[in-house]
């Protein structure tokens, strides 16, 4: 049996994690929607699902890991009301729909980079799965549990939840959900209030449509996901994941299709990444709260008081485990950026020394078990749950034991070869392979910072003396390095790399 424990959303505990197929992983986590930048909150989801992904490998599994990307179908609601998002950006910046979407998915890929987060091994489109979709919705409607109106097609909620409960993800009853939603208006083509749409009926207004058996149309955000993870997975997979966010409607449509559909659940595990809130808000585009990674890496953000680099951002959230909220302040990012200098410049210490240092007889047993004791926990924590804050508070233990050794204040002896051994490799697999960090020169971070300063101010003065050859000099040569100069209100310049 394995040990690792994973916090099931469908049964509100923590189980075991059994693999359908020994030593494989089927995992599936709901990706951005692509008409947008994708904000800091946004992020956090990813890398929590890269983490969970990288462990997952480092426990030996193959993983094929399944990320779609939203292209088309998402509408502003969640339950179906609104605009198409992608064809009202569209419109709004006089693009094709398929450039918002080349342009985003790009600014994302490259986001996920800074970030380090691994690429999933799938990276499915819904444009690319239409047939798929229509193949599912149709399935649905033959088993009696999707019906058509005037070209659009609707899933019957109150039918299915006479045969298996509609809310069983968040343990919701129908009575419940239906309380939470408006009444049916006049114009409602819907049977039920909670119904939602499978296919939708295209307007003019929409410039993403497909033909379909039911008329031109476009894809429901929910099928998306259905078709894609059965797709590359199988009717029933391991893991799916996501934001809790998308838990009470996403998620949930998710399972009636599937069951609807193959008369199965799609995923054996479902896990939930909780909010990054700013001042107790949860981050989001609506809210008008969302911090774009470029405006933390660049410190262009007006509340920031300074930049801070992508493995800083990515340590800042790690120290949180997924399942709480975490609040994004500058003091929490000052004070994760001194926690990670701290642990990497013991960790380079740590891999400093020679492999075979220490003493066969150690010299402290009490303190060599005492290491072994902490670097034990590292495994002991991720398989609960995968909980990186107490990892690195058992690394943050064994920081000072590290520096007293280079301090020569403990000798080297204390410890026995294969304790330094063990700790050099846990160090390094953990930090590198599982949480993904890696070095960053914060000097160089500062000597740029500066230097940027230096070359604003330099253009300020030669536009005030009216040099305009010189400004637009620094600007364009900055522009061809990808680094962009604004003006912001109050004459201020900000800058961001491209
Ligand atoms: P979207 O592109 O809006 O579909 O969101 C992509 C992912 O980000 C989904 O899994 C959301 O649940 C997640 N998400 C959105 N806002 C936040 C937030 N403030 N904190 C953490 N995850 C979020
Ligand atoms: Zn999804």
């Amino acid at each position: 049996m394995s040990d690792l424990k994973l916090y099931n959303t469908l049964s509100r505990q923590k189980e075991s994690f059994e693999p359908i197929t020994a030593d494989h992983v089927g995992l599936y986590v709901c990706g951005p929607t692509v008409y947008s930048d994708v904000h800091l909150g946004n992020c956090r989801t990813f890398i929590s699902f890269d983490i969970i992904y990288r462990y997952l490998r480092y426990l030996g599994y193959k993983v094929r890991y399944v990320r779609n990307i939203t292209d088309a179908g998402h509408l502003e609601g969640d339950r179906d009301e609104g605009d198409d998002k992608f064809s009202k950006k569209a419109r709004l910046e006089r693009l094709e729909p398929m450039e918002i979407v080349q342009r985003y998915t790009v600014g994302f890929h490259k986001v996920m980079q800074l970030f380090n987060n691994e690429p999933p091994t799938i990276e499915p489109t819904a444009t690319g799965h239409i047939t798929e979709q229509i193949r599912m919705a149709q399935q649905i409607i033959d088993n009696g549990y999707g019906y058509v109106v005037n070209g659009t097609v609707y899933f019957d909620v109150e039918k299915y939840n006479k045969e298996k409960p509609y809310g069983i993800l968040t343990n919701r009853k129908l009575e419940d959900l239906l309380e939470g939603t408006r009444e049916l208006g006049g114009q409602d083509e819907k049977k039920g209030r909670l119904d939602f749409a499978l296919w939708i009926k295209a307007g003019p207004e929409h410039l993403m449509q497909w033909p379909s058996p039911w008329g031109m149309g476009f894809p429901g955000w929910h099928i998306e996901c259905s078709a894609m993870s059965e797709k590359y997975l199988g009717k029933q997979f391991d893991i799916h994941g996501g934001g809790m966010d998308l838990a009470a409607t996403h998620h949930t449509n998710e399972i009636a299709q599937s069951q609807a559909c193959y008369h199965t659940s799609p995923a054996r595990y479902w896990l939930h990444t909780n909010m990054l809130t700013v001042n107790g808000v949860r981050m989001s585009k609506s809210a008008g709260n969302g911090f774009l990674p470029e405006e933390l890496f660049s410190g262009s953000h007006p509340l920031l008081e300074k930049a801070y680099s992508p493995m800083n951002v990515r340590f800042f959230m790690l120290q949180t485990h997924y399942r709480s909220t975490l609040d994004f302040s500058n003091e929490a990012l000052q004070a994760a950026e001194k926690g990670l200098k701290r642990l990497w410049d013991a960790y380079e210490k740590l891999m400093s020394w020679e492999t075979g240092v220490g003493s066969q007889e150690s010299g402290d047993k009490e303190l060599d078990e005492k290491v072994r004791g902490l670097v034990a926990e590292f495994d002991e924590h991720m398989n609960d749950d995968f909980n990186t804050a107490r990892v690195l508070a058992s690394m943050f233990e064994l920081v000072p034991i590290i520096n007293s050794i280079k301090d020569k204040t403990i000798a080297i002896t204390a410890l026995s070869p294969d304790t330094v051994t063990l700790m050099q490799s846990k160090f390094k697999s953990y930090l590198e392979d599982v949480f993904g960090l890696k070095a960053v020169n914060e000097a160089d971070n500062g000597k740029l910072q500066g230097v940027m300063q230096l070359l604003i101010d330099i253009r300020k003065e030669a536009k005030g003396k009216k040099d305009f050859a010189t400004s637009d000099k620094i600007r364009n040569q900055l522009a061809e390095l990808g680094i962009t100069l604004k003006d912001e209100k109050g004459g201020e310049i900000s800058w961001g790399i491209e």
